[in-house]
């Protein structure tokens, strides 16, 4: 690969050269060999950073939406040019197929694009008023410096899901992405360079979350905190931001459900269930983390998922054909396997795979499918990010329903049944932030995208996503 080290952080304009002399490794978890460095930064970068983007943010909130929205149109343009480079980067960092990668990509710019257009639907209000001589105005304006802080999962989609809603808004940035794929985010920064944001409006800053994080959350200039990431993390940055009442926009961690009803299209459910269990190798929020099947279609399915799963190609991403990636490191790696370990030492079946898959020297795991599995083991309650589903048996349509809400995430839960009425009511009781029928893909740039209880606040993407870097300024005019 080619990579351009010189290239990290990102202040001002300007590529800078940190003060110290530490490296970030960056690895192809497909094979665990280095694919480059980068200098890192730590204190006085993000300061730089924060200042930077709070001395832009005048000029850059002043400019109209329209003005805003031509360099966003013109980063969607060149970010699908670039898409086949984009995508092999993502690949070799992040490891999942080189097919989801493009995917992603064009996830990625689906976003600049949907905020182009977002950026002058943003309307204030008139409110008839109770008393004659007043006239009441609700009027948005940007809220400030953004932090977005993004993961490694999607380490392409997560940085235009929330860079451009920001700047759409008239909001400037600091961007933190993930330490195990930097590349793609110095990749999304070069495009903004070259579609000539103005400088400060965009900076990126790459080095030690505790030290980045730190900073970030203790500076009153940073008015929003947009964050994506574990539930764990996200509610320390709750509790930091608490410091300077930060705005918070977080996409924690998910626990998602999938319910197959005894109408249910079998076929079509296994399908989806493969879908989003297996792709990006279990490591997507809302990827299927436990079935529930209907007792009397129980065998046919699970027959139908192990025959599916077994073909899966597993390899490395970068090869043409394959289906099912590396984890992205030996941390998610341990984690899966030792959720296996624990079911199977409490009785749970493994039906397929079950143990690590050392083809290309990676970080690998095979795809698993679990049953006789019970709530007491680890993972009914923790979230797996890995290539394992346990499936698991319900009688009547309440009992999967509570079932399906006994946890404390509610991010995303998937049904499928072709019966209108079924759907509509389990649709209706599920405890949820998304919730797809007979659809395990509903992330989509024009609709509200995130989770309640500890599955995190605020949304990404639709209308409501731009919302999250707006403030209501409310006007109360005495008229003479
Ligand atoms: P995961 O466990 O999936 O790696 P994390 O929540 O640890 O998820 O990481 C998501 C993002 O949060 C990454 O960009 C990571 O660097 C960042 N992060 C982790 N710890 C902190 C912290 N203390 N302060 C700020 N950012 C952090």
């Amino acid at each position: 690969m080619i990579v351009d080290t010189a290239k990290g952080i990102y202040i001002n304009g300007q590529w800078i050269h940190p003060g110290s002399n530490t490296v970030l490794e960056v690895l192809n978890p497909a094979t665990r060999e280095k694919i480059t460095e980068i200098p890192t930064g730590g204190v006085s970068e993000t300061k730089q950073a924060i200042q930077a983007a709070n001395q832009a943010f005048p000029e850059w909130s002043d400019k109209t939406a329209r003005e805003r929205s031509a360099y966003l149109y013109k980063a969607y343009n060149l970010m699908l040019e670039r898409k086949e480079k984009l995508a092999s980067i993502l690949t070799e960092e992040q490891g999942k197929p080189l097919n989801e990668a493009r995917g992603e990509i064009e996830f990625a710019a689906s976003f600049l694009l949907w905020y182009a257009e977002e950026a002058s639907r943003v309307y204030g209000e008139i409110i008839p008023s109770s008393k004659k001589n007043k006239r009441l105005w609700v009027v948005p304006k940007p809220v400030g410096v953004v932090a977005a802080i993004t993961p490694w999962n999607f380490p392409a989609a997560m940085v235009t899901r929330k860079v451009a809603p920001a700047l759409a808004a008239g909001c400037t940035v600091v961007l933190k992405p993930a330490e195990q794929t930097p590349l793609s985010a110095i990749e999304i920064v070069k495009i903004f360079e070259e579609a000539g944001l103005p400088q400060g409006v965009l900076n990126l800053l790459i080095g030690e979350p505790d030290q980045i994080g730190k900073e970030i959350m203790d500076s009153s200039d940073i008015k929003v905190l947009t964050f994506t990431g574990s539930t764990e993390v996200g509610k320390h940055l709750m509790e930091a931001g608490a410091k300077t009442v930060k705005k918070m926009s977080l996409e924690l961690g998910g626990h998602a459900p999938l319910l197959v009803f005894e109408d249910a299209d079998l076929d079509l459910a296994v399908d989806q269930a493969i879908a989003s269990k297996y792709r990006n190798s279990g490591q997507t929020c809302i990827c299927t983390n436990r079935i529930y099947v209907h007792s009397s279609v129980e065998e046919p399915f699970i027959e139908k998922l192990k025959a599916k799963v077994e073909a899966l190609q597993i390899g490395m991403g970068s090869d043409e054909n394959v289906e099912v990636g590396p984890l992205i490191n030996g941390e998610g790696l341990a984690k899966v396997e030792s959720q296996v370990h624990d079911a199977v030492s409490k009785g749970a079946e493994v039906k397929t795979g079950g143990k690590q898959w050392k083809g290309s020297g990676g970080y690998f795991y095979e795809p698993t499918v679990l049953a006789n599995v019970t709530n007491d083991m680890t993972i009914m309650s923790q979230e797996t990010f890995g290539p394992v589903v346990p499936v698991l048996t319900f009688d009547h349509e309440e009992e999967a329903i509570e079932a399906a809400n006994n946890t404390d995430y509610g991010l995303a839960a998937f049904l499928f049944t072709k019966d209108l009425d079924n759907a509509i009511t389990v649709m209706e009781k599920l405890d949820y932030g998304i919730i797809g029928i007979n659809d395990v893909f509903p992330g989509t740039a024009e609709a509200p995208f995130g989770g309640i209880k500890e599955s995190g606040l605020g949304r990404e993407g639709g209308h409501e996503g731009i919302k999250e870097f707006i403030e209501m300024k409310y006007v109360s005019i005495a008229v003479a």
